[in-house]
């Protein structure tokens, strides 16, 4: 495995077999899975050092006309608290980000019909004029190309969108009133050609995903190398159709993030709520396994425990903006510290290969 290890590291893939026995050997192999990590975490230090790099979560809406199997704001949860922000509302939370000193806001929420694209772009426009230094990421689901492009138009940099499932089995069973996988690829591919940063990624542990899905996964993304990649475990919401199944393994997920992450060397990765909600300590397992981004909560507190995707997740302490001191202090005890800058995607960085 040392091996495999290392041909990962160099050449940034493996085939399908050696993903594989990779994945299956670090869920029982301590060394393997530690090996790799630290591999991970050699790749994301030449790339980023010691900065981790933040971004504010402002969590628009808990609408959703979406209805996946595993999501707590699926429409068919009828006991689901549901609110929308007000584009006032967004503003204070950027107002507070701005002073804590966040310089990435991202803008997410549940695919909720009143997002218009005139209010969307208004709302857009205020935030660029208010605060031209910042990045805009934008996570609101599927839309059509042109809805894209305006967006972008109006001022937003990066779009995530995670592909969920790359097998197209899997996708329809988690998703069976969506529009199918080659759709969502097909708002990947649209939202590359308006020339956002595009982030994708999918769920560890999901009903139904074996090892060779990951895998197919893992491929997937080596082919559409997006800048992002979001990885992070399953775990249950109880009014949904998937609320008795078990949550995602950690190892399994630390395992992808540090596959990923060799893979990917450039990307940004964060360290998931997912994870940090998984395990009190997951945020830093995720950076020990070459994640670089954290994603602090920065919506209104009133609002916080509505955007429940999934059970007790975790929006204060550390996983909040107002928490900034703790998380730094949490990152220096594995020696890393807040890095207050934009954070881009950046694939001009040296990288071991380049040295040699
Ligand atoms: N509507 C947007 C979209 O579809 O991309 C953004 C919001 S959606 C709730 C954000 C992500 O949450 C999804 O891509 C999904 O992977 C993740 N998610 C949803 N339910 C989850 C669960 N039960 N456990 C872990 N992650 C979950």
């Amino acid at each position: 495995m040392k091996e495999l290890v290392e041909q990962l590291a160099t050449d940034h893939g493996l085939d399908a077999k050696s993903l594989s026995a990779l994945l299956k050997e670090c869920t029982t192999d301590d060394r393997v899975l530690q090996l790799l990590r630290d591999s991970a975490v050699r790749t994301a230090r030449e790339q980023f050092g010691l900065g981790i790099y933040i971004r504010g979560l402002i969590e628009l809406s808990s609408f959703c006309r979406c209805d996946c199997l595993y999501c707590g704001l699926r429409r068919s949860n009828r006991t689901a608290e549901r609110y929308r922000l007000t584009a006032d509302e967004v503003m204070l939370s950027c107002k507070e980000g701005y002073r804590l000193g966040f310089r990435t806001f991202v803008l997410q929420g549940g695919e909720d019909g009143t997002h218009s694209d005139e209010w969307l772009e208004e709302l857009l426009c205020l935030m660029r004029s208010q605060y031209p230094d910042v990045a805009i990421t934008l996570s609101l689901g599927e839309r059509s190309e042109a809805s894209y492009i305006r967006l972008k138009r109006a001022g937003a940099n990066r779009y995530l969108l995670r592909h969920e499932a790359a097998n197209s089995d899997l996708y329809d069973a988690l998703h069976p009133a969506g529009r199918g996988l080659e759709h969502r690829l097909g708002c990947l591919e649209a939202l590359k050609r308006a020339g956002y940063q595009v982030g994708m990624g999918m769920m560890i542990g999901v009903k139904g995903q074996t090892i060779e899905h990951i895998v197919e996964d893992l491929q997937l993304i080596a082919k559409m190398q997006p800048e992002m990649v979001g990885i992070g475990p399953f775990l249950p919401h109880h009014a949904t159709p998937l609320g008795s199944e078990p949550a995602g393994d950690l190892r399994l997920t630390l395992a992808t993030v540090a596959i990923v992450r060799l893979m990917l060397p450039h990307a940004l990765i964060p360290s998931t709520t997912a994870l940090a909600t998984l395990t009190p300590k997951g945020r830093l397992e995720g950076i020990l396994s070459g994640a670089n981004v954290v994603m602090p909560n920065l919506s209104p507190s009133d609002v916080r425990a509505k955007y429940a995707i999934y059970e007790n997740k975790a929006s204060w302490g550390k996983e909040a903006a107002e928490g900034l001191a703790a998380l730094e202090e949490e990152l220096k005890t594995i020696g890393y510290h807040i890095d207050y800058s934009r954070g881009d995607f950046n694939n001009t960085k040296t990288t071991e290969d380049d040295r040699i």
